[in-house]
């Protein structure tokens, strides 16, 4: 048995010398110390050995055990080393490495967010309103009533009921007047949505940017001096603003503003259909209305509001010609910015 046991303890020590890989280890342990493994067989030997054997036998065999068990240990560490050493060796730190593709911002997001900073600067803060609005906002409290022949240039996607999507941002401007007393000073960033058909100069939905200041005499040469700064700092030092007479229910006067076309300073080319004017955006003094339907005593207060899209700036700035562009998601016009 002592014999036995010797020969085992030598042919385990040239086993695990030669073990390559950690699989092979496991399949040595499983070998040896499994449940049907070699020192199984020889601990259900020692029973049938005289009673005075046992003692030195079951002593002998614990040694081995522990031989056993403290080799494939030791094995296993220096495998796991070798394994790292390996894989480090793999790493060719002098091969150019592979860049990630990184996006950029749309350039709508782009416009918006110079928009957003030009406003900041001029003391204007930033608020956003539901895109799923209610008639009420959309409409009667910007003194467009249903029955209204203006209601008709207000095409509208209705969803149920008095819900719709809104048209314009100008209802965030009734939900502002509704919580706040002025001094008011703010713009709503945001999306619109009108059921036109998509043309080279039409989108279904599309951004706006309204501004609002109500303050105890507010004046229409406010309105002036806010937006030529926006349009100086948005479109070069050079340009000049021009009021025309407009039409909107919720300002009264009401006015669209052209830019000198900063293409041609003016003289007339492609860009601006030779006219020297571009027309940017909607503006006019806050209508009485509009202050009555939120509950500001009469007359107390004046403000100005104006209405700009996104879009037709992005167009002006970058000279593009097709609005589909900008949600068409292809990146090879996307990357450009
Ligand atoms: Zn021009």
């Amino acid at each position: 048995m002592q014999e036995k046991i010797r020969n085992i303890r030598s042919e385990f020590t040239k086993d695990v010398e030669a073990v390559a890989d950690i699989g092979a280890l496991e399949d040595l342990r499983i070998k040896y110390l499994g449940r049907k493994g070699i020192m199984t067989g020889l601990m259900s030997g020692l029973s049938s050995l005289p009673k005075e054997d046992k003692p030195a036998v079951g002593k002998e065999l614990n040694s081995l055990k522990h031989y056993i068990q403290d080799q494939l240990q030791q094995k296993k560490g220096a495998l796991s080393r070798q394994d790292k050493k390996g894989s480090e060796r793999k790493i060719d730190i002098t091969m150019p490495g592979i860049l990630p593709h990184l996006g950029t911002k749309h350039p709508i997001t782009q416009v918006l967010q110079e928009m957003n900073d030009i406003f900041i600067s001029l003391g204007f803060s930033v608020v956003e309103g539901p895109e799923i609005e209610r008639e009420f906002y959309n409409f009667e409290a910007l003194n467009i009533p249903l029955e209204h022949p203006s209601r008709d240039a207000f095409d509208t996607f209705y969803i149920k009921g008095d819900i719709l999507l809104r048209s314009h941002t100008s209802p965030v401007q009734i939900r502002i007047m509704e919580k706040t007393q002025p001094p008011i000073q703010a713009i709503v960033p945001g999306k619109v949505y009108r059921p036109d058909a998509v043309d080279a100069s039409h989108s279904f939905m599309f951004h706006q940017v309204e501004g609002l200041m109500i303050a105890k005499g507010i004046k229409f040469s406010d309105l002036k001096g806010v937006l030529g700064l926006f349009t100086k700092r948005m479109f070069g030092e050079k340009t000049k603003t021009r009021f025309r007479p407009s039409f909107f229910p919720f300002t009264e006067p009401s006015a669209e503003v052209d830019i000198s076309c900063f293409m041609c300073q003016g003289k007339g080319c492609r860009l601006c259909s030779h006219a020297g004017w571009l027309e940017v955006l909607g503006a006019g003094m806050v209508n009485p209305r509009v202050f009555e339907a939120v509950g500001y005593p009469p007359r107390k207060y004046t403000g100005f509001a104006f209405g700009i899209g996104v879009e037709r700036i992005a167009l002006l700035k970058y000279g593009i010609d097709d609005i589909r562009l900008f949600f068409e998601n292809d990146t090879r016009f996307l990357e450009q910015f």
